[in-house]
């Protein structure tokens, strides 16, 4: 290390180089605290000519380094074991062009995604990622682990707003293709390689985004279900009666409101009966030919008619929408108050969801009795957040010991139903043993052939995604 660190001293202001431990402390420290990191050696390149040189200075050292964007990722992609670099991506934070005509917007990996947002809304544009932690993570982050969210249902996962993208490959090279183009076939989509890499393949330095047009009319609603089945029913009468303006249909169980009423300050349930399930949506539309008012009045009358839905809350006000939105975010706050709380970021088939969230959770209560569930999440395109809190009367770290165990009683039902263990939050370090165990074979090999051709010395953030060059994958074995 101290041949690379007089090399990166040679790169870099000395304030951009960390070594000391209380400040190093933020880039080392893990969202959920399941993994620590101990990187001796935190870079914070300016540009993009920097953080190739630092790539240079590490492969010739034959040092691994780790990308970090807003270090709010959940399943370990971001920590660094001692004797690796973090390449921290933050100080790259330029808007490099923006297009109006084009809607495009070009900007640097380390954007704060809230920020992006708030930058295409004053050119009256739309950027629609959109996620819990938008406020401190980085659009590097989110391209690096093809973040989801709660649009996803509209506009598609964080690959579908990409155009193009720049990255510094594990050779030092330089990768750009920040074209702006909505159609280019020439040959392999390397941008969509990047995408979800997570830092295995490239640090990606830019991006090339689409925009969309601003929406003019917004509408928010909570809906008390019959049952959990008719999230499904209600769905197709909000898809099919809303012309296409659907851009969020979140799924909330009783307990999980209750979580957020109990804990969560601004936080209070709108309606006068409790009820078991309920769904949270919202319509988006641009322009004066459709009223979003009136769509969404017609959808909860279908519903009510149907039975599907049993009481309904409309937003009238900006601040009454965003009361009931603080219920979604506050029912995962809240659930750090109820003591230990295992974890799934599951996708089924949409058709799927009630059976593998009745499935799940009969299996996971006869292995712990009295555990409780809380599934949510976004229903509409099948990801559910599978979270189950601790009984009331157990110890939590005698809880949270079970954690694998449970990840694979739960896995295991998402297997069954041909479903995804990891749908928005990615692999990291926390699902490496779930690639084995569910991964096709084939695509894991292929994946081992792309990672060797790109990075043969395994310097780029290895030990995250995918199993370890000579390691056995063969799932029997295990
Ligand atoms: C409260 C909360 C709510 C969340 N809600 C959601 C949600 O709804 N949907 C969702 O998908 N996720 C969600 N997340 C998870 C997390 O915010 C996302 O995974 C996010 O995309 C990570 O971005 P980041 O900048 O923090 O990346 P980091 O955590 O810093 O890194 C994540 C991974 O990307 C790699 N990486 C980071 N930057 C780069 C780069 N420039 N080049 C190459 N690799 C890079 C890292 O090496 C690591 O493997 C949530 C997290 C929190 C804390």
């Amino acid at each position: 290390m101290p041949a690379l660190l007089s090399r990166l001293r040679d790169i870099l202001d000395d304030r951009d180089i960390i070594t000391d431990r209380a400040e190093a402390e933020p880039y080392l420290e893990e969202r959920r605290g399941r993994f620590r990191g101990e990187s001796d050696v935190i870079v914070r390149p300016r540009d993009v000519a920097e953080v190739q040189a630092v790539v240079r200075a590490c492969l010739s050292e034959k040092t691994s380094l780790v990308p970090q964007g807003g270090n709010t990722g959940l399943c370990g992609g971001a920590v660094a074991e001692s004797g690796q670099v973090i390449v921290s991506l933050g100080r790259l934070n330029k808007v490099r062009h923006l297009d109006r005509a084009n809607n495009t917007m070009t900007v640097e990996a380390g954007c704060v995604l809230a920020d992006l947002q708030i930058r295409a809304r004053d050119a009256h544009r739309f950027f629609p990622l959109s996620l819990g932690a938008e406020g401190s993570c980085q659009i590097g982050g989110n391209l690096a682990t093809n973040a989801g969210g709660i649009n996803v249902l509209r506009y598609g996962n964080a690959r579908e707003q990409v155009l193009g993208i720049e990255a510094v490959m594990p050779n030092g090279e330089l990768f750009s293709d920040l074209h702006g183009l909505r159609k280019n076939n020439t040959g392999y989509d390397l941008k969509q390689l990047l995408i979800g890499s997570e830092g295995t393949l490239g640090v990606i330095t830019a991006a090339t985004l689409k925009l969309y047009p601003h929406p003019d009319q917004s509408i928010t609603a909570l809906a008390a279900l019959r049952d959990l089945q008719s999230s499904i029913s209600f769905l197709e009468y909000a898809q099919s009666g809303s012309g296409g303006t659907l851009c969020s249909f979140e799924l909330m169980p009783r307990i999980g409101l209750d979580f957020a009423c109990r804990h969560v300050v601004g936080c209070s349930d709108p309606m006068t009966t409790p009820h078991d399930w309920y769904v949270l949506l919202s319509l988006q539309a641009s322009g004066d030919a459709i009223d979003v008012e009136i769509l969404l009045s017609r959808i909860l009358e279908t519903a009510f008619e149907a039975g599907e839905i049993t009481d309904a809350v409309v937003a009238s006000s900006e601040q009454q929408a965003q009361d009931l939105w603080k219920l979604r975010e506050g029912l995962v706050e809240g659930q750090r108050f109820e003591g230990g709380s295992i974890k799934h970021d599951i996708s089924v088939p949409v058709s799927k969801v009630p059976e593998f969230i009745d499935r799940a959770s009969e299996t996971v209560t006869q292995r712990v009795p009295g555990i409780r569930p809380c599934p949510f999440g976004h229903v509409g395109d099948g990801n559910i957040h599978f979270n189950l809190s601790q009984p009331v009367e157990m110890d939590g770290t005698a809880f949270l010991a079970l954690w694998e165990e449970i990840n694979y009683l739960v896995h295991d039902q998402v297997a069954e139903l041909g479903g995804s263990f990891s749908a928005e939050h990615g692999v990291g370090i926390s699902k490496i043993d779930e690639m084995y165990r569910y991964k096709d074979p084939t695509a894991l090999a292929i994946m081992a052939t792309i990672k060797r051709a790109l990075d043969p010395d395994n310097l780029f953030n290895p030990g995250k995604v995918i199993p370890a060059p000579d390691t056995d994958t063969d799932t029997d074995s295990r």
